[in-house]
């Protein structure tokens, strides 16, 4: 039913409404003006609204501008700590302050911690809405007003600068040279267990759950790890001792703990663990932070190497040239139970690894590998490789169609003097 106000509005046949048709004409003069006034009214309303529309829309303009410039500089990652709900009207009768309700946002706060170590409350939390946080999210933060500019995708992926990620490793046992024992000690630790895993089981026997390679730098420790990766198609996630100790405080204990998280979510999967030696020194009492941090990461690895069953498809292979400082606790049964020394490699070792890593190249039928080996006695396997390339560069100097013996040989001077300049230069 329409109402009485609708009535009245009615208009007859011809368009005009009644109360019009009884109306004097100086009535309708009138009113006339008054509706024309109103117009203009109504006309110079428009007109300021328009103006401030223009304003609005240059405000926003400028303000896009502000937060593409925001954006484009680097943005400091942060942790989010804690989201609060705090009522900004309460605060501001707090503050004795008048606050308008529709400009700030009601309800959400955040605490942040950025990845410099300080803790911030944002009373405001920027471009990123509240409900798409939650607490532990990293997120980008503006470096000097710290608002929240973007959501980072998931840690893991955030640290695999800290974290080698390769789900695909692609080396062979074939690429090693001379290490036929080693290969099969892991083979039988690592690859059978994960490739024949319910054959352990049948027989009731406890595939140990990590191994511990030892021996000087440069003799193919992460090599075969990575060969063992490839033949049993599992992720290769590599962690170096050192880097996990120069992070943050706390940073190195979370790291091994995301490598173990990431490896359950990729198994099968290995985690190699390079220069075990920086965290895993045998525990003194110190009062240093940079040693407690140490400790710390080191009783986390422990932790999580106690926390997995070794019937899950994750293996821990970890690298070490300082085995005798290593804390025995590292090594005790249910850890890292199998230790396989890498030596320096021998002669017949050393004519193969010139060999495989001279497959690649056009090489003369003089080249006399045994030789070559005889003259590269205290050489490790990274070393020999070097020597390796060196030649091709001679070769190339020469413009060489092929690399002869005497290009190797003075491959094996160039690196010889290398070697002597500085004693880690190819470890
Ligand atoms: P570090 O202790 O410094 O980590 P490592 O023992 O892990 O050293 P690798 O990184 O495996 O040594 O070796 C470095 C490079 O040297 C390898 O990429 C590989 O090309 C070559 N190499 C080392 N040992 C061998 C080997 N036995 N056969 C073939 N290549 C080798």
């Amino acid at each position: 039913m329409a109402t009485l106000e609708e009535q009245s509005l009615w208009q007859d046949e011809d368009g005009v409404d009644d109360e019009v048709q009884r109306m004097s004409v100086e009535e309708l003069v009138g009113r006339t003006k008054l509706l024309e006034n109103e117009i203009r009214i109504m006309k110079a309303e428009t007109l300021r609204l328009q103006h401030e529309m223009q304003a609005q829309k240059e405000k926003i303009k400028e303000n896009t501008e502000k937060i593409k410039v925001n954006k484009t500089l680097p943005y400091l990652v942060s942790n989010v700590i804690e989201l609060l709900d705090v009522d900004p009207q309460e605060q501001a009768e707090e503050e004795g302050a008048n606050v308008d309700l529709d400009s700030q946002r009601k309800g959400k706060c955040a605490v942040i911690k950025t990845s410099t170590r300080q803790t911030y409350f944002l009373p405001v939390i920027g471009l990123v809405d509240a409900e798409q946080l939650k607490p532990g999210d990293l997120v980008g933060v503006n470096k000097d007003s710290y608002l929240i500019l973007d959501k980072l995708p998931a840690e893991y992926d955030s640290r695999v600068k800290a974290m080698e990620v390769d789900e695909r490793p692609t080396e062979d046992y074939n690429d090693i040279g001379g290490l036929d024992k080693q290969i099969q000690e892991l083979i039988e630790a690592i690859v059978l267990p994960i490739q024949h895993a319910q054959r352990f089981e049948n027989l009731g026997i406890q595939p140990p759950k990590g191994v511990l390679l030892y021996g000087p730098p440069g003799t193919g420790k992460t090599l075969l790890a990575r060969a063992c990766a490839a033949q049993t198609k599992s992720t290769f996630l590599k962690l170096a001792g050192p880097q996990l100790v120069q992070m943050f405080i706390g940073d190195g204990a979370k790291l091994v703990r995301d490598a173990f998280a990431l490896a359950k979510e990729k198994a099968p999967a290995i985690i190699f663990i390079d220069e075990l030696d920086a965290i895993g020194t045998k525990r003194f009492d110190s009062e240093k932070a940079g040693d407690r941090e140490v400790q710390r990461t080191m009783l986390e690895l422990l932790n999580q190497l106690d926390g997995f069953s070794s019937d899950l498809n994750i293996k821990v292979i970890a690298a070490t040239n300082r085995v005798d400082i290593l804390d025995p606790a590292l090594l005790r049964s249910g850890r890292l139970d199998r230790k396989i020394e890498f030596p320096i490699p021998d002669e017949n070792a050393r004519a193969r690894i010139l060999q495989i890593h001279s497959r690649k190249m056009n090489v003369s039928k003089d080249v006399n590998y045994e030789e070559l080996a005889r003259c590269t006695d205290d050489f490790n396997g990274a070393q020999i490789k070097a020597v390796c390339v060196e030649a091709g560069m001679i070769a190339l100097r020469r413009v060489g169609s092929e690399l002869t013996h005497e290009d190797y040989m003075e491959g094996i001077m160039e690196v010889q003097a290398k070697k002597k300049s500085n004693l880690n230069y190819y470890a």
